[in-house]
Parts: structure tokens; C-alpha cells; sequence
């Protein structure tokens, strides 16, 4: 039998705890999992907290844990994830708008040979000007700048092996990157399309603006893990662009004065010149600075660079 911890980050749902639980437990008990849920309660001030706890009460397989304030769902998440003991891991929202009976077909896939499971919200109930094409936008960027390409990094419903979320360590508002961090570092991916709902009861948490946020957060994704080893590589190569462009000026300035067709005065050149040049050692400075961080980060912890998969005949 199959183990899965569901987990579910709640912020002010109290119309949907109950019908949400009553759900997954008959998707459960029909297909023969052993589950538990893990519902995170992210400092709701509606009555989703006594509603948590009557469901605990009633069943051992109900866990709660409470926030003590408005963390935001990625820190809900990444609370669960924590506390989750079973070896297959599924976040699910509470608002009803994922599917529980899609769970039974994405472990299914997993077991062909996967790591993760993305859920694709193929036709997504939601807005179109407000939700839906800002998603499409963003899914296309993130895909295209992280190298992996899925088509709904925000569908809530993934499957993840239990393994590869303890090497993930979530910040801000990261958990849509999990799937790229993961890959990243090894893990088979693939994508099923779900079933997906109107949101019926409680509001959304999320307007338009988190589009940008979203665009922010994968260059910090993006430079953490891509550079975060070598960031010399990464400002040393801007720095060295801008000395590069500073001596193309440089050089124009001094062809055109000694040619007599311009002086050193008469053309920005020479100020665009020194310019570049400044902002080439700010960069490599900035290196220097980011080079000395990371090596602090990295022996503080006595944290590897690498993670090992396998070893034989220690
Ligand atoms: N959520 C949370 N903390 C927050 C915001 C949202 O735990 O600060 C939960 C929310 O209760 C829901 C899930 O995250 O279970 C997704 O939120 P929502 O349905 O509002 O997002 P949408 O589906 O509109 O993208
Ligand atoms: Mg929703």
C-alpha cells in the first residue's frame, strides 16, 4: 500500500476545510492509500482554526500545525513539508480548485520512473485577463530561463518524492520554483494535466501583482543556483564586459582626436569611457564581495557544494 502525506497550506478557508477533508478521505479510502493530512494553518483569523482542530479530533490521520501569524504559502508549505513522514509528498490548496481524485493517477506516473509529478492545469477556471494570461507569460518565461520546461509551475498539485524536498529550502515566495530547483539538482520530472475548479467558496489571497513578484524571485533562483558557487564567474564576466566596452571608447576617443576629426572634448567618449571602466571594478569588487559570502555560507554549516547519490564499498 502506498504512503502519501498531503499538505495543505490554509489561510482563512473555513468553508472549505470540511467538504475538502470529507473529499480526500473518500479518494483515499476507494483507491486504498494510507495518507495523512497535513493542514498548516497560516495564522487565519476566520474560524479555520477551531474547525482544524474538531477535524483532528475526530481523526488521528488529521495533523495540524499552526502558524502564529501570516507567513504567506510558501512558508505554510515548506512548514508541512517538514513535518511530513510518509514517503510520497502531495501540496494541495484548500480552496477546492485541485482535485483530489487526480491524486491515485499522478503517484501511478511517478512510479513509471519520476521524481516529481507536475500538475498542469490544462483548463484552468480562472480569470483569463487577470490570471490566466499573466501565467502563460510567466510559465513561458520561467521555462525558457530555467531550462525547464513545464507549463504550470503554479498548480499547487505536485507529487514529490519525500527526498527531494529535504534539499530544497524554500525563501519568500519560492515554492512555484521547486520543480526547477529540483531538477537542477538531479530529479525526473514530468507533466499530467489535472482537473481544476472554480474557486466556489472563500476569495483568492492573489491579485495581479504577483505576476512581477514571480518574475523577481527567478532571478534570485536563477543567480543562487546557477552562480552561487562561482559568483566571481557571474560579476567578473559583467565586469570585464564593461572594461571590454570602456576600451572600445577609449580607443574611438584617441582615433578621433589623432585623426583630427573630433577632440577629446567634443564627444561624450572619454566620459563614457571612465564610466564603464568604474563600473567594471564595481563588478569585480562586487565578485570579490560575493566569492567571500558564499565560501562564509558554505563553511559555517560545514554544508557540501555537491549532493552525493550513491556510494559503494565505503
Ligand atoms: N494560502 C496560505 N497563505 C497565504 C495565502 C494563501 O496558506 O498567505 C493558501 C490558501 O489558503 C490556499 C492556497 O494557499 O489554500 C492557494 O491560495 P489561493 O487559492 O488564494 O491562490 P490561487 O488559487 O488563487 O492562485
Ligand atoms: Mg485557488
Amino acid at each position: 500500500m502506498k504512503s502519501i502525506s498531503l499538505v495543505i497550506p490554509i489561510y482563512n478557508e473555513e468553508e472549505n476545510i470540511k467538504p475538502l477533508f470529507r473529499e480526500i478521505e473518500e479518494v483515499m479510502s476507494v483507491n486504498a492509500i494510507d495518507y495523512e493530512i497535513i493542514a498548516i494553518n497560516d495564522g487565519s483569523f476566520d474560524s479555520s482554526g477551531s474547525q482544524l482542530r474538531e477535524e483532528a479530533k475526530r481523526s488521528p490521520y488529521i495533523k495540524i500545525i499552526s502558524l502564529n501569524r501570516n507567513y504567506g504559502q510558501t512558508a505554510a508549505m515548506s512548514a508541512g513539508f517538514h513535518c511530513a513522514t510518509h514517503g510520497i509528498v502531495i501540496p494541495l490548496d484548500a480552496d477546492m480548485q485541485n482535485d483530489p481524485r487526480d491524486i491515485p493517477r499522478l503517484i501511478e506516473v511517478m512510479d513509471s520512473g519520476f521524481d516529481i509529478v507536475s500538475g498542469w492545469r490544462k483548463e484552468r477556471k480562472d480569470k483569463t485577463l487577470s490570471r490566466k494570461i499573466p501565467s502563460w507569460i510567466a510559465n513561458s518565461i520561467i521555462s525558457r530561463i530555467t531550462g525547464v520546461h513545464l507549463h504550470d509551475y503554479g498548480c499547487t498539485l505536485k507529487v514529490y518524492k519525500k527526498e527531494i524536498l529535504d534539499y530544497i529550502k524554500l525563501y519568500g515566495e519560492m515554492h512555484r520554483f521547486i520543480p526547477a530547483l529540483a531538477v537542477w539538482q538531479g530529479a525526473r520530472i514530468t507533466e499530467v494535466a489535472v482537473n481544476h475548479r472554480e474557486r466556489k467558496r472563500g476569495k483568492t489571497k492573489y491579485g495581479i501583482t504577483r505576476t512581477f513578484r514571480v518574475v523577481l524571485d527567478l532571478l534570485t533562483v536563477k543567480f543562487l543556483t546557477k552562480f552561487s558557487t562561482k559568483p566571481m564567474h557571474f560579476f567578473g564576466g559583467a565586469g570585464i564586459m564593461m572594461f571590454f566596452f570602456g576600451a572600445m571608447s577609449a580607443a574611438l576617443a584617441l582615433y578621433l582626436r589623432f585623426s583630427g576629426i573630433a577632440s577629446l572634448i567634443q564627444t561624450p567618449l572619454p566620459l563614457l569611457s571612465a564610466f564603464f571602466f568604474i563600473v567594471g571594478i564595481q563588478f569585480a569588487l562586487m565578485g570579490l564581495l560575493a566569492e567571500m559570502i558564499m565560501r562564509n555560507y558554505f563553511e559555517s554549516q560545514n554544508k557540501p557544494t555537491y549532493i552525493i547519490k550513491e556510494k559503494i564499498n565505503f
